[in-house]
Formats: structure tokens, sequence, C-alpha cells
């Protein structure tokens, strides 16, 4: 029987919900005769360089992949339902969410149909629709496809708001056990291509103003954790890497989900490492924003992070012999390592100081959050924390805030009202 166009939309929605460069917010909800639609569709919700939250479809062009990687639920080994869009079924899926104000952009991804060059043809196609043919302004994060042509990889890079190609693994090693028919060269390629052509735009840009743009929201990526033994170390410098080597503006972490019986994965029955993502985006936050580097967060020695602190915090533990911190004399570097301290507050620290030295109660006024930074802390040679200045102490304190008690329903009958 033909496949509609909703039998494609269900599946290829359903295959996409594995990528997390953005989060789906899709659920199954029926109505009965209400108002109101809830049906996942593969809507789903990221946001842009102005930090406003769009709501974007979220699909793929096609689950039918000619690849085998062990992780993956398209995998051509699996027995699933397949499907395929044409570009301009996606074309118009999208303008026709559009206009009914379910979304303000697309996220698309594919699996390899064929070949990838083949592919990224129909990806560029469905992006040259939608801009040229509808005029669609909106977002467009379009998914590169390694191997394929790089006059395609511009094509998509010209079109679309932002670019990415997974990485898949951290590691070259977990690459080749787990999608050996993937080179690593190849996927670095489009990466390196999309950051000299972002840099050669911005320079004619600087030159002429009606310039056209490439690829504005940049390139990103995303990595599996969980399903090899690479080592948050190994993670988080592979991450660092991108970061400077491609000037990625994101890297996402996906906890591996298992959904395939392979004697190369881990159990079917392990839960995704959701704490384990946790604090690799924490890690990844104070690369991008701390100035931190990979090798003070984690060494060989010590390759994982804590699950029971977060990356900052354990780094001060390791650090105490330079806490606590004077606030009227360390720089703005040193600011940014005392925790529950971040830019914002940094830099009011900075600006204050030059008027006047800071009082314990002028960082309450000027907004610092001091819930932690006042174990790591002095103001004027005073110690602020409620309890005595040692490592011990300062972990009782804050295992309580890391780890509150879990929320329970409160009861109106026991201990509760008319008691
Ligand atoms: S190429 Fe992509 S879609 Fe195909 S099996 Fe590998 S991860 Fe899955």
């Amino acid at each position: 029987m033909e496949q509609t166009l909703l039998d494609k939309l269900e599946i290829l929605a359903d295959s996409a919900k594995y990528d997390v460069s953005c989060a789906s917010s899709g659920v199954n909800r029926s109505n009965t005769g209400a108002l109101g639609n809830a049906t996942a569709c593969g809507i789903c919700h990221t946001w842009s360089a102005d930090g406003r939250c769009v709501s974007l479809l979220k699909v793929l062009h096609t689950n039918a992949c000619v690849y085998d990687c062990a992780y993956c639920v398209n995998r051509i080994t699996n027995d699933v339902p397949r499907a395929s869009f044409t570009s301009e079924e996606v074309a118009e899926l999208t303008m026709e969410f559009y206009r009914r104000n379910y979304i303000e952009g697309l996220f698309l991804s594919s699996a390899v149909e064929k070949n990838p060059h083949y592919t990224m043809e129909k990806i560029c196609r469905t992006l040259f629709l939608l801009r040229r043919q509808y005029g669609f302004a909106g977002y467009i994060h379009a998914k590169l496809i390694p191997g394929a042509d790089p006059a395609l990889i511009r094509q998509a890079g010209e079109l679309a708001d932002r670019v990415s190609v997974n990485i898949e693994l951290p590691t070259v090693s977990s690459l080749r056990s787990l999608a050996p028919q993937k080179n690593p060269k190849l996927l670095v390629a489009p990466m390196v291509q999309i950051r000299n052509s972002i840099s050669g735009y911005l320079e004619d840009q600087r030159h002429f103003r009606s310039a056209p743009s490439f690829a504005p929201s940049g390139q990103s990526t995303q990595m599996i954790i969980g399903a090899t033994p690479d080592t948050d170390y190994q993670i988080i410098n592979t991450t660092e890497n991108l970061y400077q080597k491609y000037r990625l503006k994101r890297v996402y972490y996906s906890a591996y989900v298992p959904v395939n019986h392979d004697a190369r994965l881990p159990a079917l029955n392990l839960s995704p490492p959701m704490k384990r993502e946790h604090r690799l985006y924490q890690a990844d936050w104070l690369l991008r924003f701390y100035r931190f580097e990979a090798k003070e967060l984690l060494d060989e020695t010590h390759p994982f992070f804590d699950l029971e602190f977060d990356p900052k915090i354990n780094w001060a533990f390791h650090h105490m012999d330079q806490f606590p911190m004077e606030i009227n004399r360390v720089d703005y570097e040193e600011l940014l390592r005392i925790p529950g301290i971040g830019p914002t507050s940094a830099q009011r620290i900075v600006r204050q100081r030059a008027l006047a030295s800071i009082s314990y109660d002028t960082l309450r006024k000027m907004g610092v959050v001091l819930k932690r930074a006042k174990y790591f802390i002095t103001c004027g040679g005073k110690f602020y924390g409620d309890i005595h200045f040692h490592e011990d102490n300062i972990k009782d304190k804050l295992r309580c805030m890391e780890n509150p008690k879990p929320y329970t329903q409160l009861s109106l009958f026991e201990g509760g009202i008319g008691r």
C-alpha cells in the first residue's frame, strides 16, 4: 500500500528523535473534540543566536539507510518501517506547518540513501525550494552528509542558517568499531570547509555590506555518550579540539539509548547515562564561557567527572590552596573559578570594585548568588560561610544542595490540614 504523507511524517519524525541537536517535544495525546492538538509530528525547539526559543519541524529526509552503524535504529540490518520524502514534500510540509503557525523553522537531517552525494543533493534541493521558490526566510538547520561533493556542502551553507555534521563517537577507534563505513577523515572534511567558508564570507561582509551570509548560526555536532568505553577525559578533549580547530558553535552530547542487540554495545536493559551527559554539558559550558581548559578538569588518573559535584565545584576541591579568594583582590579569570560566580557576576564585581571596595552586603545587593560562593570567598578578609573553612565541611554543605531530597507529594491528612 502506498504511504501517505502523514505515514511518512510519522515514521520520519520518529526516526529523527535520536538527534539531540534540538530537543523534541511532541507527544501523543488524543484529541476528543477538544481544542488543541499535541500529535507527535516532530515539533521541537531550539534557541536562535539572539536567544529566542523557536519551534522547528524536525524530520529526516529518509530513514532508508545503506549504512550499518551498530547503535542506530535506522541501520540497514534493522527491520523497521522505512520512508523517504521527496524534496517537494518536505518543502510543502514545512510551508504548510509554517502557515498554520505550528513552526518557525526546519531541522532537516537524513540517513544515507543510496550514497552521500545523492542524499545531500536531495537536502540541497529541499533548501533551494524553500528559500528560492517559496521565499521561506525562517530558521533552517540542515545536516551535512560526509562524503558528499564539496559544491553541495557549500550550497547547503549558503541556504541554511546552521549546518552540522555528526561526529557520532568521541574517538576514531570507537567510530571504526561501531560505524566502520564512516571514514573519520570524511567526517571532518565538511567541518573544515564550513569553517573556511564562514571566515571567507565574513571577510566579504566586512568589505561589502550586501555580501551574502553563509551559515550565519555557525556549525554544530553531536556525539553519543556511553555506547563505547571512551572516558569523559577523552570526550572533553575531543570537544575542546572541535571548538578550537573547527570553531563549532555547539557540541551536543547524546546519552546512549540502547535500541539494538549487538555484542559491541552495552546491554539493552541499561538506562541512558543521563547524569554523565549532564556533567559533560556543565564541563562544556566551562570550556566555552569560563576559560577552562580540558586538561584542568580531568586527566588520565581522574578520567571521569564526579557524579556528586559539578565539574567547577570539583575543580575547586582539587585546588583548595587557592581558596578562599578575596573578592576585592582576585582578577576576572580567578573570579570565574569561584563556584557560584558566573561571567555576569564577575563582570559586575570588577566594575563595582573600580568604584569602591566590595562588602558581603554589596555582593548581595548586586545580585550575586552567594549560596555556593560564600564557602569559597572572603570580603575584606572575612569569611562568611556558616562553617569553619575546611574541604570536608564545605562538601557536607554542598552535598545537600547538589543532591536535594526528591520531591514528594504533600498529603492533606498526614500532618497536613487540621493537625
Ligand atoms: S549513517 Fe546515520 S542513519 Fe545511517 S545507520 Fe549510520 S547513524 Fe544511522
